[in-house]
């Protein structure tokens, strides 16, 4: 069967791109005189939701020491499998982490080990400028997780499902 080859014509306003050109740019011109969005980081920082869940923190007690008392629970209910827990016991039968480790990176921000912890100890908190030069520099051990001074997260309050 021989091929054909069809003729369309159309007419010129349906093959311009003068008029779509022109609507681009009058879309561009109009919003220039909108409210800006866009901030100057890092002179303007971003005001975090009180709900925002980013880089941990491990409160401390009075005498400076960690309240995780490595139940294991943070490790066992973190999703991501990044939480490195080594319980050790002190001659008083009190249980302490010889190392407690959080891999930052790997870390999916979900919150659970903040809502299990039954020591108010590990918290998400209100902070994301943890950029690093190697995946090494995201695993947060317990010195530095406690030396974090940003504000906690406030978690997900059912009774107040939208925060208001
Ligand atoms: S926030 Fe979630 S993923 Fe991150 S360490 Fe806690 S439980 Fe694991
Ligand atoms: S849940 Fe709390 S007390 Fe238990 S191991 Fe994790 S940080 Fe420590």
């Amino acid at each position: 069967m021989a091929i054909t080859v069809k003729r369309v014509s159309r007419h010129v306003e349906q093959t311009s791109y003068v008029k779509a050109t022109l609507q681009g740019m009058a879309s561009t011109l109009k919003q220039m005189f909108e409210p800006k969005v866009t901030i100057q980081y890092p002179e303007q920082r971003w005001e975090l939701s009180p709900r925002w869940r980013g880089t941990h923190r491990m409160l401390t007690k009075e005498d400076g020491k960690a309240r995780c008392v490595a139940c294991g629970l943070c490790p066992s209910v973190c999703p991501s499998n990044c939480i490195k827990l080594v319980p050790g016991e002190d001659e008083n039968g009190n249980r302490y982490p010889l190392v407690f480790e959080i891999d930052e990176f790997r870390c999916i921000f979900c919150g659970y080990c903040q809502e299990v912890c039954p020591e108010d100890a590990i918290h998400v908190g209100q902070h994301y400028e943890n950029s690093e030069y190697s995946r090494e520099g995201h695993v947060y051990d317990l010195e530095r997780l406690m030396a974090q001074t940003h504000p906690v997260s406030t978690l997900w309050d059912a009774t107040d499902p939208r925060g208001e």
